[in-house]
């Protein structure tokens, strides 16, 4: 559950916690990609932040079947005493006393029980311990004893905060206060039920890390009792500008990391070097010219297919009024923010616009370049361009439709992800958001007849169909409601 695995410029790994059992392979996998050894990797530094089973089980399991295929040269932990283990009970008792057993029995040499105020050193990263488990602490035990340590690199400073509570979070502040600033967080015990506000107030981190899986990430879509929404409002309030989650996947950070570095989902890029796609923004700029355009449809290939699979059902629902299709296949967001900032909302003034983008952020880039709060900021973007483009108009915002036959397939995963975000930006007034992604559906979560089986992506004409009923009452109402509603 929560697994971080850092490279130095000169190569040497360094892992912190690692995960659940099975997260061991997964692991074992990136290890080998990253490694100056394929065959082989070596980890010069495991930090253990403490003793539950979803941050050092990875590593025992790594410890008991893999030793033959990695290397690791130095374990840094510091472990309760008995008296602290002694306090525990059930299953917390038994998995603790296990992974306590694997580390005391690691080779001579191999493990450091670090102290607060040392700093190890792996080639030209630092890290410096702020907390070793403090044996007064009597309430939450095992999460309060994490190991509280920062990594400095390149200027930067990274809290790794472990699991620790209200407790040991309370001691750290009262310990260093505002020294605890940190250009990025490690969000304590998944980001609930773990640090004060007034410890992340004082870490006043500007991007934060989420060990956080996707059901404690949304409190179980609002129904949980899990406390990870009001700590999302409170890293609003203080001003986080990303958070990274690792329920959006494996994200890779290259420091110095910036968030000046800009998302390439809101860079606008255009795709003139090929040569069909500058001749249909030229086509769709001499039609931009001839004004008067009611309704625009700005999005990829499945608006881009109004054109030729939907054509029959454009001539039903579309026929009365100027209707302009902005869709290009293959779309980004990025593509669309270019051509809307060159000329393809201008000397006009559309009372309804239509929004459908994404499916191509998530679909053909890894989740280590764009996640899905990339995705959703470039959707974001656009909403925002069309607002200053065309301030009258009324935007209709659709859900990526979901992709991929399978309902847990990453990328309909990542579709969710970003659709669970981007709803929020609907006002219900002047951005609207009409979601029919469960007619594409079936009650199993497979793709109904409306997407072609074949690719699993495109819409069939039933989904044009389906499309096109879903936005017949938002057309009229809006279309007809205006002066020049008449129609003959
Ligand atoms: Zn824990």
């Amino acid at each position: 559950m929560m697994s971080y695995v850092i490279k130095t410029k000169q190569g040497s790994l360094i892992v912190i916690d690692g995960g659940t059992a099975g997260d061991a392979l997964y692991l074992l996998k990136y290890l080998k990609a990253l490694g100056q050894d394929a065959n082989r990797p070596v980890v010069e530094a495991w930090f253990l932040t403490h003793l539950h089973s979803d941050h050092g089980d990875a590593f025992a399991e790594i410890m008991a079947k893999f030793k033959s295929v990695v290397t690791v040269r130095n374990v840094y932990a510091h472990l309760p005493s008995h008296a602290v283990l002694d306090r525990l009970t059930g299953r917390e008792k038994q998995e603790a006393e296990k992974l306590e057993q694997v580390i005391t029995s690691l080779p001579e040499g191999m493990l450091h029980v670090v102290h607060t105020g040392e700093s190890i050193r792996v080639d030209d990263i630092t890290f410096d311990i702020l907390h070793e488990p403090d044996e007064t602490v009597t309430h939450n035990v095992l999460n309060n004893s994490s190991l509280v340590f920062r990594m400095k690199v390149d200027g930067q400073r990274c809290l790794f905060t472990g699991d620790i509570g209200r407790e040991t979070s309370t001691r750290l502040v009262q310990q260093y206060g505002a020294a605890l600033k940190s250009d990025i967080l490690q969000m304590a015990h998944h980001g609930q039920n773990g640090a004060t506000r007034e410890f992340y107030q004082a870490v006043n981190p500007k991007i934060c890390l989420w060990p956080t899986p996707d059901w404690l990430w949304t409190n179980r879509d609002g129904n949980g009792s899990y406390q990870t929404l009001e700590v999302r409002r409170w890293m609003q309030e203080l001003k986080v500008e990303r958070n990274i989650v690792s329920c959006f996947g494996t994200s890779y950070l290259v420091f110095p990391y910036g968030l000046e570095t800009p998302r390439i989902s809101t860079t606008p890029k255009s795709c003139m070097e090929q040569a069909w796609w500058k001749r249909r923004f030229e086509e769709k700029q001499a039609l931009v010219k001839q004004g008067g355009w009611e309704i625009v449809l700005i999005g990829d290939s499945i608006t881009h297919g109004w054109e030729t699979v939907g054509s029959n059902v454009w001539n039903e629902v579309f026929a009365p009024y100027k209707v302009l299709n902005l869709g290009f296949s293959a779309d980004r967001t990025e593509q669309v923010l270019w051509r809307m900032e060159n000329g393809e909302l201008d000397g006009y003034q559309p009372k309804l616009v239509f929004l459908l983008i994404g499916t191509n952020n998530t679909g053909l880039r890894p989740v280590e370049q764009e996640n899905p709060e990339d995705t959703a900021a470039g959707i974001q973007a656009i909403i925002r361009t069309i607002q200053e483009k065309a301030p009258g108009a009324i935007i209709v915002l659709h859900p990526v439709f979901p992709r991929d036959e399978n309902p847990k397939h990453f990328r309909r995963i990542r579709n969710n992800q970003v659709n669970q975000i981007i709803k929020k930006y609907a006002d219900g007034q002047s951005v609207i958001f009409i979601d029919f992604n469960d007619k594409l559906n079936n009650l199993d979560g497979t793709l109904t007849s409306a997407i072609i089986k074949k690719d699993q992506l495109h819409l069939q004409t039933e989904g044009y169909e389906i499309w096109a009923e879903s936005i017949q009452p938002t057309i009229k109402r809006v279309l007809e409601s205006s002066e020049s509603g008449v129609r003959p």
